[in-house]
């Protein structure tokens, strides 16, 4: 069995938390509450003939943990760097976790995930545009953007999906897999 390692950095109230639990419980709770530190949550899923644990760090992206979040960077094998299709302020944090990636876990895959895709096919104007996702898709080097809902769950599945394909791919034979070992600095009561 393999471990493969995602943390998702990004701003706060973005939706990391309820794209965590979508893909893990297949649930949305719209009442969630400010993630203290960092949750880890895990899944196990099948790829050609491996099982592999999914774990996740969903991280907080208030400014006063973003010096511990950069525990967990270290050993991730994926990042998605979460931002909020209908706030550009969210938006321009995403080079800033960027950056923080590269510097902490050159080696990490970055995904981009634009959240909250329901609220715009409701009306709420799009602050992002595709034209804007390209370009820093293209910046930062990352495998793929992709505009999700955690509320009706569109994307969420093929997100992962793609996800776990690219980490094995790109790890594979790397001492044995996408295996990896927990940050190993983290404080104990984060566990
Ligand atoms: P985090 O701080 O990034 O972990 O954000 P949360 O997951 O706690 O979500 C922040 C707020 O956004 C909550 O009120 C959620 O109900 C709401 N939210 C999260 N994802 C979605 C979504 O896909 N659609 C809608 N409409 N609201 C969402
Ligand atoms: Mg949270």
């Amino acid at each position: 069995m393999a471990l493969c390692w995602v943390v998702d950095p990004g701003a706060a109230d973005v939706g990391k938390t309820c794209l965590v639990d979508r893909y893990l419980h297949g649930r949305f709770d719209g009442t969630s509450r400010p993630t203290v530190g960092a949750a880890f949550g895990a899944k196990t899923v099948h790829r050609n003939s491996t099982v592999i644990t999914v774990g996740i760090w969903d991280t907080a992206g208030q400014e006063r943990f973003e010096s511990i979040s950069k525990l967990y960077y270290r050993g991730a094998k994926a990042a998605l760097v979460c931002f909020d299709l209908t706030n550009k302020a969210s938006f321009s944090k995403v080079r800033f976790w960027v950056d923080e990636l590269k510097a902490y876990a050159p080696e990490c895959l970055i995904f981009l995930v634009g959240t909250k895709a329901d609220l715009v096919e409701a009306g709420v104007p799009r602050e992002v545009t595709e034209a804007e996702l390209t370009k820093v898709c293209q910046e930062a080097g990352a495998v793929s953007v992709k505009n999700t809902s955690s509320k009706s769950g569109a994307n969420i599945a093929e997100l992962f999906d793609e996800v776990v394909n690219e980490v094995t791919d790109r790890f594979q034979g790397r001492g044995g897999g996408p295996q990896t070992r927990a940050p190993s600095r983290l404080p104990a009561t984060l566990w």
